[in-house]
């Protein structure tokens, strides 16, 4: 059955996917090369073919038993299975079956006359998908035929080819219905329809596995879903072509009897999210079904403990034998390339760590292990490896985990409530009633990022870097003074990311050079990578806040990130708990609060937007997580006095769910992106009576476009249905910093002007 094996009765690998975009983001800049017109579509597709090659080369000499075909996608992965199963959102008025390259573009970002299909976050990554989008009128009449194409480069190329596809629950479950109240089970039949297809060439071109990526079932599915599986499954099975069904990212023990009886030939599972639901799956396994064990870790960095997962698979390997087949938890998609390319890292810290690549060889150990080859040395290698981190002085720092271990109940409350702070404010601020800020960053201009990249290559001395930045302060301040603006700030220039300028200045940080991981299309982050306790050697912006408010007499906003967000959009060590290393975190965050408090400033935001992407994918876990993320926030916050105003900030995010939550983060004001939402989103502020204060943007700082006065001042209007006028804040949606300046400046005279006649009317 498993009939991939190079020798028969032993034990397999395979991986669920690589990383696209190359080791050097090969793919990014021939996609940008493209959409500018400096390449055309001939050069583009030799770089995605050199690039498949390259990868399903490295998936061969790691002694992978196949290679991963289906996992290349020009933009995405589900509009890859969009294009191929032949949907194409009619309002394009494309054909599926003879897009072009540059009309699948189209359909990511938008052209003229078409908006472009919309984006969001796969499950809990930082990885978005297009969202396919239907209605009853949508076909599934077959699209292109480019992985048929890629199909054959990998047999020419002489590979054992396992295909994979997103699997049809999960396809369907992450499109949208655009017609409300549609439901979108009503077109699974079509669906599996253009799957058999699908499966019937994979058959002719004798493909022996298919995988089908469902995650979804590991979400908290619909009973109406979870019943359609059997029978989907039913019509896609006995095709000639073996199905692989793989779930990731958490647990699926629940559905365990379902997913046995499915007429598939294997099942993967996440033993690194979800290590308790082995047992589920292997007791009464069937006896010719494969079992893929995800034992590597697909979404972190770290050098597994193969010793460790040896013990656990040894077992097993016995009692399966060749059905049992080594993974990574999920697609490699989610951590960079290779670390091989590093060359500023330390050796001890290069020793910790296993970008794609390296996860590739780390299955190769494991399954030599399990064969009988001779790997002792790559083990005792990994051993000291993991020995080194366990015990070294620079992961561990004792002063820090005892500051966490005392922390009270009182170190994450202020110290009076809301309403007495409140007072205090209002006291000190004399803030006029509607009063103005923004969120933080101004525009980031060429020369900005001009003098920073010249003083990180050492062409500009520090002295002439920091007087190029504090000019740019002074600019900041000024513009605003004159604007009128009632709480400024200093504008972010000397920061290059929000969660990057912090880890730079924080121990227990290190950065990679060529670290990048997929976000969306071409656009790639380079997560830092969080490997020790956490602590504040000195403070780390109350300079640059000092000097802001040395130039005005308004109160200056101070500006710092949040544990949550710093945690979310990092790296992190995964030898100690999550919410550990957030309070670590939080308590760095807390000490510099308090060191601006210091410095006289009075006003200090915490932004937190990955707040809610943090949300566990079982709502039966969410509790426990705004528990800890809201006390970690709590105990930034929270070592000033009652007349220090603490600010947070939040972009769009569907808040609804967790507004009690939100309030309980207790930050006197909170500043939420809401203008594209025609204020929408402000409504569920109201009904729940959200106790502090609040500024919903009113413009959307996402495209360079000036609202118009009547626009920012209808919005203003509307919030003032909601939300009482002694505690509603005026403000953009978010930062100013990809945007230019004299979009910025008309936009906030508008601003400003809308908010002058909106008190004139109270
Ligand atoms: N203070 C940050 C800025 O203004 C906030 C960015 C964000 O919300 N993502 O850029
Ligand atoms: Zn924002």
């Amino acid at each position: 059955m498993s009939n991939i094996h190079q020798s028969a009765e032993k034990v397999a690998a395979h991986i669920l996917g690589f990383p696209r975009i190359g080791a050097r983001r090969e793919l990014k800049f021939a996609q940008e090369q493209f959409w500018r017109g400096e390449i055309g579509e001939a050069e583009l597709v030799t770089v995605g073919k050199t690039l498949r090659r390259t990868h399903w080369q490295w998936q061969r000499e790691a002694g992978l038993d196949v290679v991963t075909v289906g996992d290349f996608a020009w933009y995405d992965q589900l509009l890859g299975a969009a294009v191929l199963l032949g949907s194409v959102p009619a309002r394009f008025g494309f054909d599926a079956k003879t897009l072009t390259l540059a009309q699948y573009f189209e359909l990511a970002r938008g052209n003229a006359a078409q908006p472009a299909m919309e984006m969001t976050k796969w499950f809990d990554t930082n990885y978005h998908y297009l969202v396919p989008e239907l209605d009853a009128k949508t076909t599934f009449d077959g699209g292109v035929d480019w992985l048929f194409h890629e199909v054959e480069e990998a047999l020419t190329q002489g590979h054992q080819v396992k295909v994979v596809l997103p699997g049809p629950l999960t396809f369907l479950w992450l499109s949208k219905a655009k017609q409300a109240g549609y439901d979108k089970l009503a077109l699974l039949p079509a669906l599996l329809q253009a799957y058999t297809r699908v499966i019937d060439r994979l058959a002719a071109l004798k493909v022996q596995w298919l995988q089908l990526d469902e995650p979804a079932l590991a979400l908290d599915l619909p009973q109406a879903w979870l019943d359609a599986c059997q029978p989907a499954y039913d019509a896609l099975a006995a095709r000639g072509v073996s199905l692989l069904l793989a779930t990731y990212f958490d647990d699926v023990s629940a559905h365990a009897g379902l997913i046995k009886r499915l007429p598939v030939q294997g099942v993967h599972l996440d033993l690194v999210r979800a290590p308790q639901q082995l047992q589920a799956f292997v007791d009464g396994w069937h006896s010719e079904k494969v079992l893929s064990l995800g034992v590597i870790n697909g979404r972190n960095v770290w050098v597994s403990d193969l010793n460790a997962i040896l013990a656990t698979l040894r077992p097993l390997a016995e009692r399966l034998g060749e059905r049992l087949w080594l993974s990574a938890s999920c697609s490699l998609l989610h951590v960079p390339v290779d670390l091989a390319q590093e060359s500023k890292l330390d050796g001890e810290l290069q020793a910790w760590l296993a970008f794609a690549r390296q996860k590739l060889a780390e299955l190769s150990v494991l399954k030599g292990a399990l064969n009988g080859a001779d790997v002792q040395a790559a083990l005792a290698a990994n051993a000291q490896a993991i020995a080194s981190r366990k015990t070294s002085p620079r992961i561990h720092n004792p002063a820090v985990s005892d500051r966490v271990a005392a922390l009270t109940l009182a170190d994450s409350r202020r110290h009076s409530p809301f309403a007495e702070r409140q007072a205090a404010q209002r006291a000190r601020f004399n803030l006029p009633l509607l009063p103005t800020t923004t969120i933080g960053s101004f525009p980031q201009t060429a020369e900005i990022r001009a003098a920073r990249a010249a003083f990180k290559r050492g062409e500009l001395s520090a002295a002439a870097y920091e007087a190029a930045m504090k000019a740019e302060i002074a600019l900041v301040v000024h513009k605003q003074d004159e604007l009128g603006l009632d709480v400024p700030v200093h504008g972010e220039a000397e920061r290059n990311d929000m969660v990057e300028y912090f880890g730079e200045q924080l121990s227990g940080y290190a950065f990679s050079e060529y670290g990048w991981v997929q976000s969306y299309g071409s656009r790639c982050v380079k997560p830092p990578l969080l490997f020790g306790d956490v602590a504040r050697p000195q403070a780390m912006t109350v300079a640059w806040s000092r000097y802001a408010q040395s130039l005005t007499t308004k109160p200056m906003k101070g500006m710092l990130t949040g544990p949550v967000t710093i945690l979310q959009w990092s790296f992190v060590r995964d030898d100690q708990p999550r919410e550990t290393t957030c309070l670590q975190i939080a308590l760095a965050i807390r000490d510099e609060v308090c060191d601006l408090e210091n410095a006289g400033i009075g006003i200090i935001q915490i932004d937190e937007p990955a707040f809610r992407e943090g949300l566990p994918l079982k709502r039966a876990e969410w509790a426990a997580y705004l528990e800890w993320a809201g006390r970690a926030f709590r105990v930034s916050a929270s070592g000033v006095a009652d007349a220090t105003q603490i600010h947070t900030h939040m972009c769009y995010s569907e808040f609804n769910d967790i507004l009690p939550a939100i309030a309980a983060m207790d930050a006197d004001v909170i500043t939420i992106e809401t203008s594209r939402s025609d204020m929408e989103l402000l409504e569920a502020f109201g009904e729940f009576h959200y106790p502090n204060e609040i500024g919903p943007g009113v413009y959307d700082i996402h495209s360079p476009r000036v609202p118009p006065v009547a626009e920012m001042l209808r919005l203003i209007a509307k919030a003032l249905e909601v939300i009482p006028a002694d505690r509603l804040w005026i403000n953009p949606d978010c930062g100013l910093k990809t945007r230019g300046w004299p979009e910025t400046e008309s936009a906030l005279a508008n601003m400003l002007d809308a908010t002058r006649q909106a008190r004139a009317a109270l």
